[in-house]
């Protein structure tokens, strides 16, 4: 029977909760257990796909095809487990359900309430990965805060569960310490009220983890295992780190995996040596060399290109080197400014996006590192620039665009599909999820792959406008991956070029720590080539 972690926060957001659950998840498969890791979001949207990244940062996109909250990039990209639907939960997914229910009529005769019915339907999203039979351990971390009101129901769900599955479940706080300059002095009272609101649900935590930019001595850790009723070796502080890699490392030195099995009676045996990831972070320690790539993208926000970030950081350290990123907003991009904005970088990447802002930025920079031979990756809505630029300023169709941007442009060099031209709703109808796409052979790409057959995640409604094909590929532009039912053309790219390559997919959602993709391995190291 799968065994339950629940990894809730308190004090205040953006804790980190995703990088400590994807920790636990890495800490406990080093050990040999079988684990999945799955977000609970207390908002109503049914999933982020609707969200402005401004709001909640990138939409990730599972191979089944949900768009789903970030966290379940930093679980894939740290345990390399595969996230399906069934790993992100939504407020707004539970009502629903339990909605079509009702209209169903599955609880004829009743009143329909929060508890017990989106309580128990939160539950029985909570064990569905459990009850497969395929894990050990299921990690379910709660989004937002405790005490806000939307997450109530979560806590009962879990107070619930902790009762009836005993040692079988385990709860782990998050909690923020913080350090008082004025004062000189770390402070516990924020934690010891949240423990104390967790404690007003019903759920006493087993496990605190403190975040805190100082070290903590034994003593305030004492205090905070007496007022919290929490075991001294199950107070563990998450100081800042170096980078976030550091955290399963550090979590592993004061025991978090070995209390966590402790506390369900597992025995904890040998402490594993994580030797791969050891390795990464001396790696990534040890790189002097500076790699300069510039993401010309809209979206002024760290979290925006999360994944796009992770995986150029992953290449660059794989390729010996550290990677400087900087943003460049395309919206402030013009003819009068270009080269001065993109000068020094060694490689461009052309970021994911969707509505017109900002893109006649992009389509410049795209135009610079054609002409520069700058080794340049367009992505998705990258990708799609790439092929107006060519159309404009090769083809010579200066009209040319993107039936998303202008819906009576002549030479609609991307397109909308004929399944895509009645949608009404816009939740969760784009082309979504893995695809199978077939590599030309003997191009670039299929060397970079090493094969001629891969699978890629999707997320955009618009398509490179087949009509072209010849047009292109007798100018240069070569379209060298295509899907193998519907043809549709997945990747381009300009071999004359040192590294000119686009893709309609998002190869940064299957990059790993460990597994980097090796399209951002073989582009990284380009533009190292290139320095
Ligand atoms: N807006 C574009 C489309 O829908 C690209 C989307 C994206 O970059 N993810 O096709």
């Amino acid at each position: 029977m799968a065994k339950y972690i629940f990894v809730t926060g308190g004090v205040v957001s953006s804790l980190g909760k995703g990088i400590i659950s994807s920790s636990i998840g890495k800490l406990l498969q080093a050990r040999g257990f079988k684990i999945t890791i799955q977000k609970f979001d207390p908002y109503i949207n049914i999933d982020p796909g609707t969200l402005n990244p401004y709001e909640h940062g990138e939409c990730y996109v599972t191979v089944d095809g949900m768009e789903t909250d970030l966290d379940l990039g930093h679980y894939e990209r740290f345990t390399e487990i595969q996230t399906t639907r069934a790993n992100s939960m939504t407020t707004g997914r539970i009502y629903k359900s339990v909605i079509d229910k009702e209209r169903r009529g599955d609880y004829l005769g009743k009143t329909i309430q929060v508890v017990p019915h989106i309580t128990d339907e939160i539950k029985s999203n909570i064990k569905y990965l459990g009850e497969t039979g395929d894990y050990d351990f299921i990690i379910t971390e709660i989004g937002g805060t405790i005490g806000d009101i939307e997450s109530a129901p979560f806590l009962e769900a879990i107070r619930q569960l902790k009762w009836e599955l005993g040692h079988d479940a385990v709860s782990i706080h998050l909690t923020y310490v913080p350090y008082l300059k004025a004062a000189d002095e770390l402070k516990t009272k924020p934690t010891q009220h949240s423990v104390k609101e967790m404690l007003s649900y019903g759920i006493q935590p087993d496990i605190l983890i403190l975040r805190t930019e100082k070290h903590l001595d034994d003593h305030m850790r004492m205090k905070v295992a007496g007022f919290c009723n929490v075991d001294l070796e199950c107070v563990i502080q998450s100081e800042d780190m170096p980078s976030i890699y550091e955290v399963p490392v550090n979590m592993q030195r004061q025991g978090l995996d070995a209390a966590i099995l402790r506390k369900m009676g597992i025995p904890v045996g040998e402490t594993p040596a994580l030797g791969p990831w050891r390795k990464f972070i001396e790696l990534r320690n040890t790189a002097t060399d500076i790699v300069r790539i510039g993401l010309v993208g809209k979206y002024d926000l760290q979290d925006a290109y999360k994944s796009i970030n992770e995986s150029l950081s992953h290449a660059a350290t794989h390729n010996h080197h550290k990677v400087k990123i900087t943003f460049i907003n395309s919206e402030f991009l013009d003819e009068s400014n270009i080269a001065s904005q993109l000068a020094g970088q060694d490689g461009l990447v052309i970021c994911p996006g969707f509505g017109q802002r900002g893109i006649e930025g992009k389509i410049l920079a795209v135009r610079y590192a054609r002409e520069n031979n700058v080794p340049c990756f367009g992505i998705c809505l990258g990708m799609q620039m790439m092929v107006i630029e060519f159309a404009r300023n090769v083809l010579g169709y200066t009209d040319a665009n993107s039936r998303e941007m202008d819906e009576k442009t002549p030479h609609n060099v991307i397109d909308i599909m004929e399944d895509q031209k009645n949608i009404s709703n816009m939740g969760g109808t784009m082309r979504l999820g893995a695809y199978g796409c077939t590599l030309r052979k003997d191009s670039r790409v299929a060397s970079i792959y090493g094969n001629e057959n891969i699978r890629e995640r999707h997320r955009h409604r618009y398509e490179f406008n087949n009509k072209y094909i010849d047009e292109y590929e007798s100018h240069g532009m070569q379209c060298v991956g295509r899907n193998p039912e519907s043809d549709l053309v997945e990747i381009v790219e300009i071999p004359e070029l040192r590294w000119f390559v686009g893709t309609q997919f998002h190869p940064e959602y299957q990059s790993t720590v460990l597994h980097p993709h090796p399209l951002f391995m073989s582009f990284v190291k380009e533009a190292i080539n290139k320095k």
